[in-house]
């Protein structure tokens, strides 16, 4: 059994159908990309699989049991974690107490979740800034946060939505080498991203969407020389 399953995922918003009959299978261990151009339905199959949206149709499942119905902070102790396209920290807050926000889910011990908030601050590069208030970190530390936070929960399957969106060429490749190493640790990561150099560097499998529909799901080099995912997504440039 797979450890994460996406069965025949519909979701629509009025006349918009943003998931189309979605289905894959992700196994423990796996990094999987996603790709699509913008409005293909990527960050809402995050949504779905996280429980911020409830599907029209389908299911997820995660160790064979339903999600279905389930509110997002309860997929949470289940074991799904994501980071927001739309970066959300709270800005008040320092980056250190963000981080500890995810910790309290999994602790009720307030110097336990801090230490623990901390150790991951160190692990994602962000240690210094742990009593800086958030709102004055720049993109590519809030990515960063972001992680952390994410990391807090303690996940089994980790939802990374574009993380090197918006972030400043030098920072891509830390933010890389840090998603590698959480994969070599053994989490089961899905990746949304438009760097295809990055999509092809860590993924052992991309998911193409296209108009809400998945086209094609395989091995990099095969999908991305895949001709519907040439002509939605990636130009002239991929084909042979
Ligand atoms: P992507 O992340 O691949 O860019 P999205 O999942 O954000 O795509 O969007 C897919 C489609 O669904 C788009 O047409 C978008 O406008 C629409 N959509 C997404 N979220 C909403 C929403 N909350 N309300 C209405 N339409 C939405
Ligand atoms: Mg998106």
């Amino acid at each position: 059994m797979s450890l994460l399953s996406v069965s025949g995922i519909t979701k629509r918003f009025g006349g918009i159908t943003a998931n189309r009959d979605i289905s894959f299978e992700v196994e423990a261990g796996e990094l999987i990309g996603i790709i699509g151009p913008n409005g293909s339905g990527k960050s809402t199959l995050f949504e779905v699989i996280s429980g911020f949206y409830h599907p029209d149709a389908g299911v997820v499942r995660l160790d064979g049991s339903a999600l279905t119905g389930l509110s997002p902070d309860h997929v949470c102790r289940r074991g799904i974690a994501r980071t927001f396209q739309k970066l959300r920290p709270f800005a008040g807050l320092t980056v250190v107490d963000n981080v500890m926000v995810g910790a309290l889910t999994r602790t009720r011990d307030v110097r336990h979740a801090r230490a623990r908030a901390r150790e991951l601050l160190d692990r994602v590069g962000l240690v210094e800034k742990a009593d800086a208030y958030a709102r004055t970190l720049s993109t590519g530390q809030r990515k960063r946060l972001e992680l952390a936070r994410a990391l807090a929960t303690e996940p089994r399957v980790l939802l990374l939505d574009e993380v090197t969106g918006g972030v400043d060429q030098r920072s891509i490749p830390g933010l890389v080498q840090l998603v590698r190493d959480l994969h070599r640790g053994g989490l089961t990561l899905l990746v949304v991203e438009h760097n295809m150099r990055v999509i092809t560097a860590v993924a052992q499998r991309i998911v193409a969407l296209y108009l809400g529909e998945k086209i094609a799901d395989g091995a990099p080099d095969v999908v991305t020389r895949d001709r519907r995912v040439v002509e939605a997504y990636l130009g002239q440039a991929y084909v042979q």
